[in-house]
């Protein structure tokens, strides 16, 4: 059985004030427990990782893990700006985004920068999280599964059966910070492609592999989305950044 599991990505978002509030806050809604096959993550921008850590460990959070946003493809170097997978480890991160579209647009991040990135991840003890998804001119055109397959294929050949211990998130890039979500069944349908790919390559992984929808999700989208068999979860931008609305997708 795949746990679910919801994740806050923050992006360039969040401040020190703001931060305490809203660890303060899901800390004050999870107190009465949160369903133990789930499991919740937040990804502050890395400048707040050890402050985030920190207010974690204060307010006992034990439903809450800590994320990044992005590592470097370098264990360590001359790579002005870059943060390797093993400082994210040492300040307490469990999970780290990789891939997301904003990267691949902003950063010209190609897939396989984003596998040699998962393979530093995976070598340091963290999950990946790596994000696929089509551009909307994708989708119109007919061609979305088809792209998305590419960016599978991609990980499957640097990553072989350590995929199994990494999590994909299907994120169109015409959904995110759009507000247009995928309806439910949109999305079911490419995250059944994907899991169907994988197990061409590898029955075990495909069947264990976590697979997240992101783009713009919402307290009010979660219930349906999450009630797909092949999505197990969601990856939460805008969103995120109120601790109720985080709060009321990682209950849906
Ligand atoms: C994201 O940044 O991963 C994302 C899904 O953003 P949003 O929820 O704002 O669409």
């Amino acid at each position: 059985m795949r746990p679910l599991i919801v994740i806050g990505n923050w992006k360039m978002n969040g401040n020190l004030a703001s931060n305490a509030d809203w660890i303060k806050t899901v800390a004050r809604g999870m107190e009465s427990g949160m369903p133990a096959d789930r499991q919740y993550v937040v990804c502050p921008p890395h400048p707040y990782l050890a402050q985030c850590a920190q207010l974690i460990k204060e307010h006992s959070l034990a439903f809450l893990s800590l994320g990044a946003q992005d590592a470097s493809a370098q264990s360590s170097g001359a790579y002005t700006g870059e943060a390797s997978a093993s400082m994210l480890k040492e300040l307490g991160c469990r999970y780290v985004i990789l891939g997301h579209s904003e990267r691949r647009q902003l950063h010209h991040e190609v897939d396989e920068v984003v596998a040699a990135k998962a393979l530093q991840v995976l070598d340091n003890g963290m999950t990946p999280v790596i994000c696929v998804g089509e551009t909307a001119d994708e989708r119109n055109s007919g061609r979305a599964e088809e792209v998305v397959c590419g960016q599978i294929t991609k990980q499957v050949a640097v990553l072989q059966d350590r995929l199994v211990d990494c999590l994909i998130a299907y994120e169109p890039v015409w959904a995110i910070g759009t507000g247009k979500v995928a309806s439910a069944q949109v999305a079911q349908d490419m995250h059944r492609h994907i899991r169907l790919q994988l197990a061409e390559f590898d029955e075990d992984v495909a069947s264990h592999v976590g697979i997240l929808y992101g783009g713009s999700v919402k307290p009010d989208n979660a219930v349906e989305l999450f009630a797909m068999p092949d999505i197990d979860g969601g990856l939460v931008g805008g969103v995120s950044l109120n601790p109720n609305d985080f709060l009321a997708i990682c209950q849906a």
